[in-house]
């Protein structure tokens, strides 16, 4: 009798490690999960906590609400800042309701803010790379007075800037970029603006470059690469960017239902990774469902470890004994 499995085609899947839920995002979810413990459900939350569907309805069971505006909080509950960090008018606003906020930005996030801070009071103007409308980016031009920061996404924005005064310029980065296109972005910087200053390295965090460098790692051995993430995650968006400046055709998708079975026709190699937001479940969920059509080998690559924990906020941990 020939096992159904054995009339399977093989398929060797290539697991890139690190992949999956950061620090910063671990402690975003931490954070809401305590908030409901130990405050009772509901616990508002502005905006998704973290770009998943997933993570956002496992915490919309335990409790959470989430929310797009502070308005839509009514008085007395606590309210949870997502982790891509906010302006800084929004906890001015919680404040002046009394509202009881608890802070998930990432403390990657956090620092750019308080760089952005310390850039305007040194009298400089802030070139800020990243991508118009991400939260991360209207969080941190929302830390500075209007006018004090430009944003560029290009090559093209960098070549039609006008500053005042470009021997008092500063650049500074979202944490979720491409780590190649931003070393450009900042090479045209300096060669247009000599004297323009920044941070030593780029503000893209340790867990979206280890995540690229993963992907690049296995992408030139794959026929294919599957990213799971959601379509509004910047750190997936780049991976699939990255895996396909390798040569590898790639494709974004939220979890096992959305295998594409056709377009993985003439793959005999297949990578899978996994974006900063994106639990390891929905990993595992995706090599499950390859694995009810292929007769898999799965093998782990791995360039990097990762142990960075973030503390969680001081209101969560006092006096918790
Ligand atoms: S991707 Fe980076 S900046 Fe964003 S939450 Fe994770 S560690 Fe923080």
């Amino acid at each position: 009798m020939i096992e159904a499995s054995a009339k399977r085609p093989p398929l060797k899947v290539l697991v890139a490690a690190p992949r999956g839920f950061c620090a910063g995002v671990d402690r975003a979810i931490q954070i809401v999960e305590i908030a409901i413990e130990r405050y009772g459900a509901p616990v508002y939350v502005r905006h998704e906590i973290v770009h998943n569907r997933t993570v956002v309805d496992s915490l919309k069971a335990k409790g959470a609400v989430f929310v797009d505006t502070l308005d839509q909080v009514p008085d007395g509950v606590p309210v949870v800042f997502s982790a891509h960090g906010v302006p800084k008018a929004v906890p001015a606003k919680a404040e002046a309701r009394g509202l009881q906020y608890l802070d998930a930005t990432c403390p990657l996030v956090s620092k750019v803010h308080r760089q952005a801070e310390r850039q305007v009071d040194a009298g400089r103007h802030i070139v800020f790379i990243g991508h118009g409308g991400h939260p991360e980016v209207i969080g941190t031009m929302g830390q500075v007075s209007p006018g004090t920061m430009t944003l560029v996404e290009t090559l093209d924005d960098v070549a039609t800037l006008q500053p005042a005064d470009p021997d008092a310029l500063a650049f500074l980065t979202q944490t979720t970029l491409s780590v190649d296109d931003t070393a450009e972005i900042v090479s045209a910087l300096r060669a247009r603006f000599p004297a323009i200053v920044g941070p030593r390295g780029e503000d893209i965090c340790y867990a979206t470059s280890n995540r690229q460098a993963a992907v690049r790692a296995i992408a030139s051995s794959c026929d294919a690469v599957l990213v799971i993430g959601a379509p509004n995650s910047s750190n997936s968006l780049r991976l699939v960017e990255v895996a396909q400046r390798d040569g590898a055709p790639a494709k974004l998708i939220e979890g096992p239902d959305c295998i594409d079975f056709e377009w993985l026709a003439d793959v005999r190699t297949l990578g899978v990774t996994a974006g900063a937001s994106a639990p390891e479940a929905l990993v595992r969920a995706v090599i499950d469902r390859l694995a009810g059509h292929y007769d898999i080998s799965e093998e782990q690559v791995e360039t990097a470890q990762e142990n960075m924990v973030f503390k969680l906020p001081r209101e969560l941990t006092a006096d918790a004994a």
